[in-house]
């Protein structure tokens, strides 16, 4: 194996979501670094990957630069394996200032790509994934969560969030405050684990849920993007119209509302006042429906 830091993305619950790559390289490299080295044991014990008396080197949040300078002189002259504890590394893991020395000291990395909570949540949503923005976990106290999903949301792109369960009724709480109670969100848990849960609802219905009883493991918040309520409401109208000629006014509004990332209740009310305009429209005695 070349020398260099290779970057390995582990599983985010099921043990058996790694790639036959990731298992060649936690074979083959020289040196294996991780954030926890109980978890890596683990998994090399699950796969039945020998240690082979090679080490596994500590390197979290809390290593000194003393400590990444030591990983990067072996990456220089070998090859070094580095996994975070769950997923990719750097994406809400360590990993970042390892992997800007690499380059500055032109050191080969690469990744065997694979597992991340963020990818897994976006794909399982049922919410827009054209443009998504993912921020990690948004600071905890109020003022600071309340400024940072405000300038999100005006981004009017799908939020994915990490989230502590206990900490996930507040978060819920503050984006209905700011989009409204009927804003789209999906709760994504335990993904990949028996006990996964997708929870497809309203920043309102979330937060009361998770006020009655925090959600249990871990948590991925994916957030519907804002959409400028003025700005689309022409947009609205004429989808609803157009669904209208074709079906009842409940599944035309629940079709604008997917395509528009709106909530459902909202554009009901919106279908109920164009089917009664068009009806308004087709018994007015002034309205000339003849081709004559
Ligand atoms: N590096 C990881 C990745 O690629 O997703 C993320 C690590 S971050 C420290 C841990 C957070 O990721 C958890 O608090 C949770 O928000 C999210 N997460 C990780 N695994 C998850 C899972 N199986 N189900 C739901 N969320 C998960």
């Amino acid at each position: 194996m070349d020398s260099g830091l290779y970057l390995v993305a582990t599983p985010i619950g099921n043990a058996r979501d790694i790639t036959l790559r990731a298992l060649d390289i936690l074979t083959s490299a020289e040196v294996l670094v991780a954030e926890d080295t109980r978890t890596l044991r683990k998994l090399l014990d699950i796969h039945a990957i020998p240690l082979g008396g090679r080490r596994i080197l500590a390197y979290h949040d809390h290593s000194s630069p003393a400590d990444r300078a030591k990983v990067m002189a072996l990456a220089a002259a070998g090859s070094v394996a580095y996994a975070s504890e769950a997923g990719t590394p750097l994406i809400a893991d360590p990993g970042f200032k390892l992997v800007q020395d690499a380059h500055t000291m032109g050191i080969c990395v690469t990744a065997a790509p694979g597992p991340s909570a963020v990818v897994t949540a976006l794909s399982l949503a049922g919410l827009a994934t054209d443009r998504f923005l993912f921020a990690g976990f948004l600071p905890p106290q109020a003022a600071a969560r309340t400024a940072a999903l405000t300038d999100l949301l005006a981004t009017k792109t799908t939020l994915v969030l990490y989230e502590a369960p206990n900490r996930t009724a507040d978060l819920c709480a503050a984006i209905a405050h700011i989009a409204g109670p009927d804003h789209p969100v999906t709760l994504c848990r335990e993904l990949t684990k028996r006990f996964e849960e997708i929870d497809r609802t309203t920043a309102d219905a979330l937060a009361t849920r998770c006020r009655a009883k925090a959600p249990k493991g871990e948590v991925v918040l994916v957030v519907a993007p804002m959409m400028g309520k003025t700005a689309e409401d022409s947009d609205i109208d004429s989808a609803l119209r157009n669904a209208l000629l074709t079906m009842r006014v409940k599944d035309a509004s629940e079709i604008v509302a997917g395509a528009f990332n709106l909530p459902k209740r909202q554009v009901y009310q919106r279908a109920l006042q164009v089917a009664q305009d068009n009806a308004d429209s087709n018994t007015d005695p002034n309205t000339n429906t003849s081709d004559s």
